[in-house]
């Protein structure tokens, strides 16, 4: 098996071939096939299984195929350089517990999202927020972050969750272990944020518990479920 097979766009295989993967991992390969066809899906799968492949690659290789969204509207009353704070859009939304890992998977997609127009960011609790805002407001098509600052954020109006057309929950049972069951649902359920009808909805957890059967049911749509 090669990354060719599923096929995946040609400029992610190149990104790929630098990072000098050669073989996708089982769930790797079966999570392609779902996001090019549209489906949602919850995959249970461990830590060092190439889960954030998993996500990364079938993402990457539709925005790359379908290429950027039409520009939002800027404050055009508002002169450049005028104070006004420019909000972001994401195209892809992914939450993860922890500092550690939004950091991981942040720089995995530097790596898959090398030499492209996606323009990545991280965000995170327990750090100074003016550096992460700074950032967004460079650009911010791919957004990964932990729960409880990301509704910060939101609550100060520096992010919409309006373009969002993909939506990552990782290590869904240690977000909730950690307590962030509601912080998820506020920004799941925000206003603005596309329904299940109008985005897909890819959910990875070590364990599938009955909290996590429930919000499976509750984000995710017909969905298909993975064990790897
Ligand atoms: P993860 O389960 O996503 O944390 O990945 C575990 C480790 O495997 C990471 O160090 C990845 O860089 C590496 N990895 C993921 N997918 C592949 C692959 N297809 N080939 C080789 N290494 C991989």
């Amino acid at each position: 098996t090669s990354f060719t097979s599923p096929p995946l766009d040609a400029h992610l295989l190149s990104n790929i071939e630098l990072a000098r993967y050669t073989t996708p991992t089982p769930v790797q390969k079966y999570s392609i096939p779902i996001v090019a066809a549209g489906r949602d899906l919850m995959a249970c799968a461990q830590t060092g299984s190439g889960k954030t492949g998993g996500f990364l690659f079938p993402l990457f290789s539709e925005l790359f195929s379908k290429g950027p969204a039409p520009q939002e509207e800027e404050n055009s009353s508002v002169p450049p350089g005028y104070g006004r704070s420019r909000k972001a859009y994401p195209t892809v939304l992914i939450l993860a517990p922890t500092r550690e890992l939004v950091s991981q998977i942040y720089a995995e997609g530097k790596k898959f999202g090398y030499r492209s127009w996606v323009k990545s960011c991280v965000v995170y609790g327990g750090a100074d927020i003016g550096s992460q805002l700074r950032q967004i407001e460079r650009g911010c098509d791919l957004l990964v972050a932990t729960p409880g600052r990301l509704v910060d954020l939101i609550e100060r109006a520096r992010i919409s969750m309006e373009q969002v057309r993909y939506l990552v929950l990782d290590e869904a049972d240690r977000m909730l272990d950690m307590g962030f069951e509601p912080q998820i649902r506020r920004i799941v359920e925000q206003e603005g944020m596309p329904g299940v009808n109008d985005r897909t909805t890819l959910m990875f957890s070590a364990t599938f518990p009955r909290d996590i059967q429930h919000l499976a049911r509750d984000f995710l749509q017909d969905y298909i479920f993975l064990s790897v």
